[in-house]
């Protein structure tokens, strides 16, 4: 049976020019990198041409990168970092409801601990509102964080522009490119944020190592205590593998991202009409143009999620149904809560993410599984019959 990855969003294959380049360090050079001795200093010397990868693909300085374990765990530092760091200016925290459940949580739990938040709210495609942002800022306020392209939607947010009013304001602005980068583009100069985080495991570089930018000047508390590595404010032995992997997983996308992104935007696009063309009461979430081109995002009509995600399965084709990393108590996740997608269209979320790996046939393929099993369960569905004698 052809089997047919369609969930690049949840995590993307290693490119084997990544794997290549990490091969030395998996099998020969083991040293630790804070040591002085030559098996360290090859090791350090690794990390450091990582370092500038990276920094070189986010336009950034090599001081302001910092490698964390996942993009997780970037985002909490920005969040918990940025927020006890500025606690004698004030205790007000900005954020979108569309967050990833690692920014979301962070926020939540600061809220526990004496912080107060401020929930933008978004409009039916998921975006922001700039102006909102500009009036919610206070004397108090600490931190602004809105993500720049939704991983489940994939909207993107007018993050140029928030930043520009947190930078006007004098306040800290992070922003989770996790979903955006290698799709759109991702340059801290023109984007004026002051944090940022990426994921190597989404941009087809290993699980386990993620990356924090933290713009010159801009004050965070250390996250991880019990080193001097990553200048102190990131202790525990450097991942080295893992961040050789995303060094050169950057290298190649600061020249190859605009193909990537133009070719996976065709098949994306393909897919996305052909599914609106054959099949009737489906529902397509996300902004129509203002979207990671990777992404299109359905609510499907009178089936249910988790029966769609398991019967594509079933024929070979992976895909998300959207719930597994952020759904609520009625298990709706906080994206489709936060833009209103109507009761009949709730519970059949299901997320096509393209990655580099993807080609033609894996959406004729698609198209067709994806058109049979939807009729199947509708076949079986008794409110959709009703809903055709009617
Ligand atoms: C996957 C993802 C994360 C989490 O990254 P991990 O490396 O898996 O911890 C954070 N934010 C967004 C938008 C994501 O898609």
């Amino acid at each position: 049976m052809r089997r047919v990855y369609l969930d690049n969003n949840s995590t993307t294959s290693i490119d084997p020019r990544v794997a290549e380049a990490m091969m030395p360090y998996v099998k020969d050079l083991y040293g630790n990198p804070s040591n002085l001795h030559s098996f360290g200093r090859e090791c350090a010397e690794g990390l450091a041409q990582a370092r500038e990868q990276v920094a070189g693909f986010l336009n950034a300085d090599v001081e302001e990168l910092f490698f964390t374990g996942s993009g997780t765990e970037s985002d909490n530092w920005a969040v918990k970092g940025t927020a006890y760091a500025h606690k004698d200016k004030g205790n007000h925290i900005i954020c979108s409801p569309v967050e990833h459940g690692a920014v979301l949580e962070s926020v939540r739990y600061l809220e526990t601990q004496g912080f107060k938040v401020t929930w933008l709210k978004v409009d039916e495609y998921g975006r922001v509102d700039p102006e909102e942002l500009r009036m919610a800022i206070t004397d108090k306020t600490v931190l602004v964080t809105v993500m720049l392209a939704n991983n489940e939607i994939g909207t993107i947010e007018p993050v140029e522009e928030i930043a520009a009013i947190c930078r006007e304001r004098g306040v800290c602005s992070h922003t989770d490119a996790v979903a955006a980068a290698g799709k759109l583009e991702v340059d801290v100069q023109s984007l004026g944020v002051d944090l940022l985080t990426i994921s190597g495991h989404k941009l087809h570089a290993p699980k386990g190592i993620g990356a924090l930018y933290v713009r010159q000047g801009t004050v965070i508390h250390p996250f991880v205590h019990g080193g001097h590595q990553e200048r102190g404010l990131r202790a525990g032995t450097e991942n080295v593998i893992g961040a050789v992997g995303l060094g050169r997983a950057c290298e190649l996308l600061k020249s190859e991202w605009r193909e990537d992104a133009a070719r996976v935007k065709k098949l994306r696009d393909r897919l996305e009409k052909g599914i609106l063309d054959r099949i009737p009461e489906v529902r397509l979430n996300g902004h129509p143009e203002l979207r990671a081109p990777n992404v299109s995002h359905f609510s499907v009509g009178y089936v249910e999620g988790e029966a769609l995600l398991l019967n594509l399965d079933l024929e070979g084709v992976a895909v998300a149904s959207g719930s597994a990393c952020s759904a609520g108590e009625d298990g709706v996740s906080a994206t489709l809560e936060a833009i209103r997608v109507p009761p009949l269209f709730r519970n059949s979320p299901v997320r096509f993410s393209f990655g580099t790996g993807n080609a033609d046939e894996d959406v004729d393929y698609t198209l067709g599984v994806f058109e049979k099993v939807v009729a199947r369960l509708r076949d079986i569905s008794p409110i959709w019959k009703t809903r055709k004698n009617n």
